[in-house]
């Protein structure tokens, strides 16, 4: 169908968006050659049922271009100059994401229309929103699913629909990485959000404006909504640099009263003004904000924004006003964003593990007024300072783990020089259960010991799961030690 039958495609990376896309690519008729500079035995049980299934794959060599390669398809962790795609650029060989690959597969469920994607990116946000969407949207009665950096590859989601008789996919809520933009140049959504942008990933990207062209790369092409943050105005910019479609239209989302074109809070409503049903109409009442994750305590505003941001996209697909209430109040939070783990002698636990960068963690910093902080890991490029500033006046101290803590040292040093900072000096597993005892003798009664570590948690964990699940056995344990 797309065109790979015969085809000759190299894969870099042996990790699941590559595996997922050479299977995919061998069972359509591709000469598939995997490609990865690791050769630990994870890579070669991989390898090994590769093979089994007529793959070619090259462990400890990543960098060598195998001759004859008509495509590369690429994993997101390979950095855009990589030697790979270097030497491939010089033969004159596209090289492309997982994302591209599904986007050119997508019609190939026979005898019916391929199903519209409703694309989210920003810096954070992302995995609520499309959840959130994706809820929305089955309360409409529509067949769809949430597809992101989590959970089933791109390229398998878009080729096993409609399999053995399933309904197929009437519309995806996709959720796309900076990465993923980067490397899919044909990709066009039926509507897109850039949710926010502020730095983060940087060291892949090269610059801001490099990540903010990846980012941008969402609009391109959309043909009927381009949804901007109306409070963060670098997205309202890409929105007017993309060429989209005749007719798309712009729609902003703001936590205040809403403008023509956009959608926003009025006294506890969520409401539309840009898609109302008739011209009389001023505005069109969605959802209340407590209908967001009912149970889950009040929203944050972060949520909000995100849940406004998913309605506009949901609209901007036809969706009634009542299936965003219904979709919205049907919504679960996910484990690790501000979840409540415990409350002990008066000091609530909260882990924000996904807070992996200063973004996020400025967003849950801002929800509390005592913190106890516990932050630190990989900082991907990023500075404190500015994070460190705004929140200074709600910290009643810092416990700081991981590699690079000494640039959040140095920025605590800078602009807050009365709070009291304890450096563990740990980039160790075990590291977490001192950092939570550190933190509890810190706090009073009525503060909040906050794990938003603004850094990925690699140094010290397989991933930020790990790293909240470990805060979380840390408070256990505080729990069977003291009570
Ligand atoms: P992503 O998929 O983009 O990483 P998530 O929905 O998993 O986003 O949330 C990541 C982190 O960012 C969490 O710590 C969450 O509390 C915070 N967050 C979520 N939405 C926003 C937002 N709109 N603005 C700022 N921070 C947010």
């Amino acid at each position: 169908p797309a065109g790979f039958d015969g085809q000759h495609i190299t894969v870099a990376g042996l990790g699941v968006s590559g595996i997922s896309a050479a299977r995919a690519l061998a069972g359509l008729g591709a000469h598939v050659t995997v490609v990865d500079g690791g050769d630990g035995d994870t890579q070669r049980a991989a390898a090994r049922e590769l093979e089994a299934a007529g793959i070619t794959v090259r462990l400890g060599d990543g960098e060598t271009f195998p001759e004859g390669t008509d495509l590369v398809v690429t994993s997101p962790g390979w950095k855009p100059d990589s030697p790979l795609f270097t030497a491939a650029a010089a033969a004159g060989v596209d090289v492309v994401g997982d994302v591209e690959i599904a986007w050119r597969l997508r019609e190939t469920v026979a005898g019916q229309p391929p199903a519209a994607w409703l694309a989210v990116t920003g810096t954070n946000g992302k995995t609520t929103t499309v959840r959130m969407l994706a809820s929305i949207l089955a309360a409409e009665g529509l067949h769809t699913t949430a597809v992101g950096n989590i959970g089933t590859p791109i390229i398998d989601v878009v080729l096993g629909q409609g399999k053995d008789g399933a309904r197929p996919y009437d519309v995806l809520a996709v959720e796309l990485s900076s990465y993923q933009l980067h490397w899919a140049p044909s990709l066009r959504a039926h509507s897109a959000v850039v949710l926010n942008l502020a730095p983060d990933h940087l060291d892949w990207h090269g610059s801001m404006e490099a990540y903010a062209a990846d980012k941008g790369r969402i609009y391109e092409g959309n043909t009927v909504a381009c949804v901007y943050n109306a409070a963060d105005k670098a997205t309202e910019d890409l929105v007017r640099e993309a060429d989209v479609e005749e007719g798309c239209r712009a729609i902003g989302f703001t936590l205040g009263t809403p403008g023509p074109s956009q959608l926003g809070v009025v006294e506890g409503l969520l409401v539309d003004r840009a898609f109302v049903e008739n011209r009389q109409q001023q505005a069109q009442e969605l959802a209340e904000v407590s209908d967001i994750a009912p149970g889950s305590g009040t929203p944050a505003p972060h949520n909000i924004a995100n849940a406004l941001a998913a309605a506009a996209l949901a609209r901007a697909f036809g969706v009634r006003p009542a299936a965003v209430r219904d979709g919205l109040r049907a919504f679960h939070p996910e484990a690790h964003r501000i979840q409540h783990v415990a409350e002990l002698d008066g000091v609530t636990y909260i882990d924000d593990s996904k807070a992996t960068n200063t973004h996020a963690t400025e967003a849950s910093l801002a929800a509390y007024e005592h913190i106890v902080w516990i932050a630190g890991g990989l900082a991907k490029g990023a500075t404190f300072d500015e994070l460190v500033q705004k929140s200074a006046a709600r910290l009643r101290g810092v416990v700081l783990i991981g590699a690079d803590r000494a640039l959040i040292r140095e920025a605590l040093v800078r602009h807050a020089p009365d709070v009291p900072v304890v450096d563990l000096g740990r980039t160790d597993t075990g590291a977490m259960s001192e950092a939570v005892r550190e933190a509890t003798r810190l706090a009073e009664p009525g503060d909040t010991v906050l794990l938003a570590p603004a850094c990925a948690s690699m140094d010290m964990f397989v991933n930020y799961n790990k790293r909240g699940e470990a805060f979380a056995d840390a408070v256990g344990e505080l729990t069977a030690r003291d009570h």
